[in-house]
């Protein structure tokens, strides 16, 4: 019964084939046991389709086919399309629509194997879980070994919202999420405080969370061919950090905070980081008149010489931000300038510093290494590329 409409389709081609056989002459003979087996039949979902396109696919395809199903289900989530997809399939099995109830059941397949691995993860007392490419929309629940496990692999997925099921998993140390849709890390990716792994290359992340920077053991982190525009200079708090992978972004300079890091290795290429576009990555506004003259008074401590500031005036002496290369005051924005280093086993790395004054341009341009940023660690800076 269930395979019925795939041997009609079988037939039709056999007896095209067969007419034009019969046209030259020759007998065929047709024996059923000679079918291709129907579990091989590959299947038609395409991995990457987006959810609303198969959503809707689904529902067109039940509309088409089960005339007499009340239309009330419309599926937003996940669950949704699970839901569906369960009614679609029994109601298939009735009918007798082998090839619909196999590309029905195919998604509950794969999460029944997903749930049959955290079962066995569990039972065995496992601490390694393999999910790579299941083409999972969702990520199962992950609860049964929130203390157990310390690796996991969510490779090769279809999750298009960062798995929120993972932060239960309280001694995780590597977790690969390569190659999803994922758009936004979480700030709450902190929760997991023993990461040392984190790989989330080939998604589609375009910030870094402040959360991220609040792993204290992080050792690798593999963020390359996302639409990474900028690296905050919160990375320097990431004391353990070794490896960092940040190919394939759309960085135009990494900050001076990299600087202050301990890698062993760097990798940053297929990024917009070619010296053509450091002129118009740092180009400087002129400062303010009251920014330069705060600049001026706080600098030369000549606030400290009066009794009395108007509040007006207080309020303008108040800086926000320390200059990236004298560790002075900084007013407004300051200058910005790049230059090259080689460091971490890269070579011609842009880095851009954000300076309090003129001289301080100056001397950052004129520099051929970067002083007392960490001591004993004298970092070189390249004179300027030249450009073409
Ligand atoms: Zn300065």
């Amino acid at each position: 019964m269930v395979t019925r409409p795939l041997l009609t389709t079988e037939s039709i081609i056999l007896e095209s084939q067969e007419s034009a056989r019969v046209q030259q002459g020759a007998t065929v003979v047709l024996s059923i046991s000679h079918f291709p087996g129907i579990t091989f039949i590959p299947t038609p979902i395409l991995p990457r389709k987006p959810r609303r396109q198969s959503i809707l696919e689904t529902l067109g395809t039940e509309n088409e086919n089960v005339e007499n199903v009340p239309k009330q289900i419309t599926p937003r989530s996940p669950e949704g399309l699970v839901i569906t997809r369960r009614k679609e399939s029994l109601l298939s099995v009735l009918r007798g629509e082998g090839f619909k109830t196999i590309r029905a059941t195919r998604y509950e397949t794969v999460i029944a194997m997903a749930n049959m691995a955290i079962v066995n993860c569990q039972i065995n007392g496992r601490n390694a879980l393999n999910l790579k490419g299941f083409f999972l929309l969702k990520c199962p629940d992950l609860t049964p070994l929130a203390f157990q496990l310390i690796y996991l692999d969510l490779s090769f997925n279809d999750l298009r919202d960062f798995p929120m099921e993972i932060l239960c998993l309280k001694n995780l140390q590597i977790l690969k999420l390569r190659n999803n849709p994922i758009k936004v890390i979480p700030f709450e990716i902190q929760q997991i405080k023993f990461l040392r792994i984190f790989i989330i290359a080939f998604n589609l992340i375009t910030d870094l969370p402040h959360g991220l920077f609040l792993l204290t053991h992080l050792e690798e982190l593999d963020i390359s061919y996302n639409d990474i525009t900028s690296i905050p200079s919160e990375i320097q708090k990431l004391r353990s950090l070794e490896k960092l992978n940040i190919d394939g972004n759309e960085l135009t300079s990494l900050p001076s905070a990299i600087l202050k890091l301990n890698l062993t290795k760097i990798s940053c290429e297929n990024n917009f980081i070619h010296p053509s576009f450091w002129k118009e990555n740092s180009l400087n506004s002129p400062q303010r008149l009251t920014q330069i003259t705060s600049w001026f008074i706080v600098r030369n401590n000549l606030h400290k010489f009066y009794d009395a500031i108007p509040a007006k005036v207080q309020k303008l002496l108040k800086c926000t931000s320390k200059c990236e290369w004298c560790h002075g005051p900084k007013f407004g924005k300051g200058f910005r300038v790049i230059r090259s280093c080689d460091i971490f086993g890269a070579s011609q790395l842009p880095v851009m510093f954000h300076v309090c004054s003129s001289s301080c341009y100056r001397n950052v341009k004129k520099s051929t290494y970067i002083p007392d940023v960490i001591p004993d660690k004298r970092i070189p800076l390249n004179l300027e590329l030249r450009e073409g």
